[in-house]
């Protein structure tokens, strides 16, 4: 038995809905620009280049119905609503044809993004980690069961502040569909249960700010609500 010097830091985990049960939480992969008018928005060519990635610690997630606060180091905090995908089986080299038997399920997640430090990032060549993997940075709602609820590959995507629609968009939308991104990471490093894929956001992103709250959802795979604290 292993002694540890200091008590195991708890497993980051999330609902699945309709259950008291969670989904622990392994690692974080994230999708740049996967819809088309947001990497317009970005000022980005959305020809169909390979996707690229970046993650976040497993430990910023946060339960839908949660109240978080403003993050530090930044005036410019942004949500980017997504579609979310909950490993349940590994693997490496994951065919594309086969990657939907390797999903447990489905949710609503918020990419939250210190939009400032990204631009910065972006403009010194340097990494997104600071911008992207701050705390409580990845808010997910209750993961919907594949064996529920299939696997959604149609279906409205959409964000609110305060009732306000900000981000409306179909999943149909999606530059790489969730088989393609599976195939992508598995073939760069090995997937494993309780990793999460943040597919990448829809265009009109904008900013959140004290005070506000937050909700979206994806037709067949949940809704989200999340508030910063005023
Ligand atoms: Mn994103």
């Amino acid at each position: 038995m292993t002694h540890f010097i200091l008590p195991p830091p708890p497993i980051p985990a999330i609902a699945i809905a309709g259950t008291d049960q969670k989904f622990p939480v392994r690692r974080i992969f994230c999708v740049g620009r996967n819809y088309a008018a947001h990497a317009r928005e970005m000022g980005k060519d959305p020809d169909r280049e390979p996707p690229f990635f970046f993650m976040k610690p497993a430990d910023t997630v946060v339960d839908s119905g949660s109240t978080i606060p403003y993050p530090p180091e930044t005036k410019n905090l942004h949500f980017e609503m997504e579609l979310v995908v909950a490993i349940g089986t590994g693997g490496a080299n994951i065919a594309s044809e086969n990657a939907l038997n390797h999903v447990f399920g489905y949710a609503a997640g918020i990419d939250l993004t210190r939009r400032d430090l990204q631009n910065l990032a972006k403009d010194m060549a340097r990494p997104w980690d600071w911008s992207k993997g701050f705390d409580n940075s990845a808010p997910c709602g209750p993961i919907q069961p594949a064996t529920i609820i299939g696997h959604p590959k149609t279906g409205r995507i959409w964000l609110a502040v305060n009732g306000a629609i900000k981000q409306d968009a179909d999943i149909a939308e999606l530059i790489w569909p969730v088989p393609d991104i599976i195939a992508f990471i598995s073939a760069s490093m090995a997937l494993a249960p309780g990793d999460l894929i943040y597919t990448g956001t829809p265009s009109g992103v904008g900013p959140v700010n004290p005070g506000d709250t937050i909700t979206g959802g994806i037709d067949g795979a949940g809704e989200i609500v999340i508030t910063i604290a005023a």
